[in-house]
Formats: structure tokens, sequence, C-alpha cells
């Protein structure tokens, strides 16, 4: 018998709730904001307020089953994912984040080993981004994991961006590429059942690391945001892109009362993420406008305004701001300008 893959495994009932809480205070006691005056270990946390800024708050709550598949997320990535899906909330509102909670339910599944896994990539995830773990609540399930943050961040009220700024005229700009999360999970899955009908085989993960990466290790564009406080840049309407482009410059649309115009080809996407798609059989416009979870920002912007960050290699100019009567539409390769669905405009493609 083969004892090496044998994971130490200490059933959460030897600590206890209380000791496995513990166990979370221990890794996180070193608060690095100035705004955490008290983290874990009392009734509440305690923040400092500060002058001239506002406070934004968010939550996030990820379920096993259907937000993520354990059979290939690790834990540490899951922790570190459902981290950043909540700093990125407060980057769509040009906010910088600062206090997480973290609430989690588990079943007698998961060992107390498998918990301190899921906490080393929320610390990972906390110390990259220079946010503070301050609370939580721990409870258990019958059977799956289900962790839900709540994120806590700062911005000067002029700074605020919301989803209902955008005008007429307004260009539409993305951060990053697209679509490469939603082709990494489908390389995952493709895996997933080729390991289910054959154990014994390898997984063929050649040149896909790029696709994968994105879907199980995002980051929060964080980086844009400070860029954009030197650069005094504000954009007019922000949202990040979580359920894929179409359906986030809608929110935009709808939010604004306006329109959009979109132009495919000038939609970012790498060439991992192109070329996977056709061996695939999936139209990379699939890809980019349905794929969700890349965590980029969808933005808009005065055209005047524009120039500030027109030079910067990591925001694309996709489309621009029309009236609301004139629709939201996406003019595609073939020179056809569509309706954008949200769900998916592959099925004109016959
Ligand atoms: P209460 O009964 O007041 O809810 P708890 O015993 O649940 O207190 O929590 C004690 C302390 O531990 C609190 O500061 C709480 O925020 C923190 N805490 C509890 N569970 C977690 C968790 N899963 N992750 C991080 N902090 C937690
Ligand atoms: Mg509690």
């Amino acid at each position: 018998m083969n004892t090496k893959n044998q994971v130490k495994r200490t059933e959460i009932a030897t600590l206890g709730e209380f000791g496995l809480i513990e166990t979370i205070k221990a890794k996180f006691d070193k608060l690095i904001n100035p705004t955490s005056i008290i983290g874990i270990g009392d009734d509440a946390a305690v923040i400092q307020a500060k002058e001239n800024e506002q406070i934004l708050l968010a939550a996030d709550m990820m379920v096993e089953g259907i937000h993520f598949d354990l059979a290939y997320t690790p834990l540490k990535h899951l922790g570190y994912k459902a981290a950043i899906i909540n700093f990125s909330d407060i980057a769509a509102m040009n906010g910088v984040p600062t206090q997480i909670t973290v609430s989690i339910a588990i079943s007698n599944r998961f060992s107390v080993e498998a918990i301190d896994e899921l906490y080393e990539g929320i610390k990972a995830a906390c110390s990259l981004y220079q946010v503070d773990l301050v609370g939580g609540d721990t409870t258990s399930s019958v059977s799956g994991l289900i962790i839900s943050i709540s994120v806590l961040g700062f911005v000067k009220p002029e700074w605020v961006v919301k989803r209902s700024g955008a005008k007429v005229g307004d260009y539409v700009c993305v951060t990053g590429d697209l679509g490469a999360a939603y082709m990494g999970l489908q390389v995952l899955e493709r895996e997933k059942l080729g390991f289910i009908a054959d154990p014994t085989i390898q997984p063929n993960l050649e040149e896909k690391d790029y696709l994968i990466q994105r879907l199980l290790k995002p980051e929060a564009r964080l980086d844009i945001i400070h860029q954009w406080k030197e650069q005094n840049f504000i954009p007019s309407a922000m949202i990040d892109i979580s359920d894929g482009l179409a359906s986030e410059i809608k929110h935009i649309c709808a939010a604004s009362n306006v329109g959009v115009q979109i132009v495919y080809e000038n939609i970012p996407l790498d060439p991992s993420t192109q070329n996977t798609s056709l061996e695939f059989n999936i139209n990379p416009s699939v890809c980019a406008l349905n794929g969700g979870e890349d965590y980029e920002l969808l933005f808009t912007t005065s055209a005047e305004n524009y120039l500030k960050v027109k030079n910067n290699p990591d925001i694309t100019l996709i489309g621009h701001i029309i009236e609301k009567e004139k629709g939201c539409n996406l003019l595609t390769e073939n020179g056809l300008n569509i309706p954008l669905y949200a769900q998916g405009w592959n099925h004109f493609e016959k």
C-alpha cells in the first residue's frame, strides 16, 4: 500500500467550532490596514471611519455544486477566488478593499486540514491586496461547502463610479482579455469527464495553463484602479465582468438609460482562448460575450477623458454608447449589425 499520498486528516469535531476559529484567528493575527482596529475575537470587528471617504460594502456567496466543483478546484484556489471576486466588486465602484469577513458552512466531509487550505488561499489573496480578515461565522451544513464573504472598502465620494453614468457618445472599454476563464472551465470539465471514464489517464492540459489559471486563480483589477488615481482618470460608468460582457454591458445600458454599439473584432481575446474555443467547436464570440468569471473591468468614458488611458496596453476600446432607442448592438466579423443577446448569439450563426 502506498501511504505516501495519505494526507493527514483531523476531524473538525476534535477541535470543535471554537478550536477551529482559534486556528483561523492565529492565521490572521496581524492586521495590516490602519482602519482595522479590532479583528477576530470579539462580537464585532471595529473599523476606523475615514474623513472624507465613503464606505463600500459588498457580499458574494459561493455554493458547492453551483459555483464550484471540488473535483478540480483545489481548496486553496477556492479561498483565493472567493476573496478576489469580492475585491473585484469594490474595484468596480472605483474603491479600494480593506476588510473582509468570511462565513463558512461545512459538513464533516471537511477536515481541519481542508479548512486550513481554504484559509491559506484567502490569506494569499488578502496579503497580495492588503486586505484584513476581521471576522466571520462558522456553522455546519448537511453535505456541501458554502463560503460567504463580505467586503468593506473606502472611496472618496467624488470618485464613486456607478453603473448609471454612461452618456451617449461615451467610449466603451474593457481591461485585460475576455473569455479565458470560460475556456478554462471547458478544459477542466472535459478532463473530469475523461477521468470518470478512465481514472488511469493523465489529464491533458498542455498549453492550457493560462486558461486554467484565469478560472482558478483570477485577479481583481486594483492595479488599474490605482493607476487611474495617479492619472486623475474617473470612468463615467463601470461594472466588473463576472457574468460575461453581453450581460454586463446591458446592466450599464439599463442603469444609464442608453444603448450601445459593440464591435466584435475589437473584443480582446487571448490567442489560447481563440485556439481552444475552435478546438472545442465553440464560436470564440461565445467566450467573449457570454463566458463569465473574467473579473475584468468594463467601463465607459467620454472621448476626451479616454485620452488619459488610451496608451495603456491593458485597456481596449470595444465600442461606444448610443441612444437607448437604437438598442444594444453587436457588429459581427461578417459586417452584420445584430442585437446583442445576453445569452449566446451563436444561434444566429447557422
Ligand atoms: P458570535 O457567537 O458572536 O457569532 P463566534 O464564536 O461565531 O461569535 O465568533 C467569534 C469570533 O470569531 C468573531 O470575531 C467572529 O467574527 C470570528 N469568526 C467566527 N467564525 C469565523 C470564520 N469562519 N472566519 C473568520 N472569523 C470567524
Ligand atoms: Mg458566530
